[in-house]
């Protein structure tokens, strides 16, 4: 009745939440330090003057910054608000076609999230028990594109590239979507394959590695033809969407690769502290290379399950102010995504759970 009929009704995405004040927050994978210094300096020395006027709409000086970094032309490079509007961006693009797209079972939830909105047909490949990607099921299925995160999330298992190849090789005519949001921990990127072949397209952020969730900057790598194709829909849909402040910003953290090298090598240290911890106590987890564990215990309770242990622990760590992830959907609710956080973060995480267990 009404317009309710003509409404485009979606299922949205859930964020995890974003908890003010004085807590542990170990739920969204954000980098527990400070951007760099250098970040700062830009943001405090942009000039007003420019704040009256529009954006760069083609965001040159933070392209061709991330271009020279990468070693690429200022025209294979895309940047988005965050890489999340990036792969929004890409879904539109490239998935244009009849034949579904394919992305793994468990992986980042938004996907088809952005499948559903755009009315994009999709279908998920299974993952195999231990999370790894059977990269035969891709080659196998005609497919209006493939999307995969690697590292993948919320599992933390990175896919040799070869992997990622074979697939990319097998699909000449779809566009294969390679979500690196994690990559700077570990994982191989797809980075070279460029060179090789036009059907792929590298997603990058600065959220996690670089600690600049709260500025909202992501980028992707493509062929130039791939790119213009990126360019000409966000051109059809936003021509402004990265903002001065989080132009400058973005530039400065990439500018910054000492700081880049010392904060994701601290979040690695941290990391492997968190599994020590963790298999001290009794979780299990595969070989996470992103800034966060994806990990399961048996339970302890009498008549306890996987799932209720992950829920009770979850909220009793809620309780002391210690916020992780928990999924309510079947498998992966029998887990915890812890993200990494500093030491200190790591040493209570470990103490309160000690108490919890
Ligand atoms: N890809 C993956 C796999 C992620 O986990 C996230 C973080 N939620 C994103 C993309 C989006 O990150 P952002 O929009 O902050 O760049």
């Amino acid at each position: 009745m009404g317009y309710e009929d003509k409404v485009r009704k979606v299922i949205p995405y859930t964020p995890g939440e974003q908890p003010r004040g004085e807590v542990i927050k170990l739920n969204t994978n954000e980098c527990p330090y400070p951007p760099s210094p250098k970040v700062m300096a830009a943001v405090r020395g942009l000039d007003e003057r420019d704040l009256r006027k529009y954006p760069d709409p083609l965001c040159s000086g933070l392209n061709s910054a991330i271009a020279e970094y990468y070693g690429l032309e200022e025209d294979q490079v895309f940047t988005g608000v965050g890489s999340d509007d990036v792969l929004s961006m890409c879904f539109l693009t490239f998935f244009n076609g009849h034949d579904p797209i394919l992305f793994p079972d468990i992986t980042y939830s938004f996907y088809d999230v952005w499948a559903s909105v755009y009315g994009i047909p999709y279908k998920c490949i299974p993952l195999r028990e231990d999370f790894s990607l059977d990269s035969s099921e891709y080659r196998k299925v005609k497919n209006g594109g493939i999307v995969l995160a690697n590292p993948n999330a919320p599992t933390g298992i990175a896919e040799d590239l070869s992997i990622i190849e074979e697939i990319i090789e097998a699909n000449p005519d779809s566009m294969v979507i390679v979500d690196e949001a994690y990559i700077d921990f570990g994982g191989e990127t797809a980075l070279p394959l460029l060179k090789k072949y036009e059907n792929l397209i590298i997603v990058r952020t600065m959220s996690k590695s670089r600690a600049l969730a709260g500025i909202r900057a992501g980028y992707a790598f493509g062929n130039k033809k791939a790119i213009k194709y990126l360019n000409d829909v966000k051109f059809s849909v936003n021509s402004y969407t990265m903002n001065t402040a989080a132009l400058a910003a973005a530039k400065a953290a990439i500018e910054d690769d000492g700081y880049f090298r010392e904060i994701t090598e601290k979040v690695i240290r941290s990391r492997e502290q968190l599994k020590t911890g963790l298999k001290d106590l009794g979780f299990t987890f595969g070989d996470s290379k992103a800034n966060f564990v994806f990990a399961r215990h048996e339970g302890v309770l009498d008549g306890e399950t996987a799932a209720d242990f992950a829920k009770r622990i979850f909220e009793g760590l809620k309780e002391r102010n210690i916020f992780v992830r928990y999924f309510s959907r079947k498998v992966i609710n029998e887990y915890l995504r812890i993200s990494v956080g500093t030491e200190e973060e790591m040493r209570i995480l470990i103490d309160t759970l000690k108490e919890l267990i």
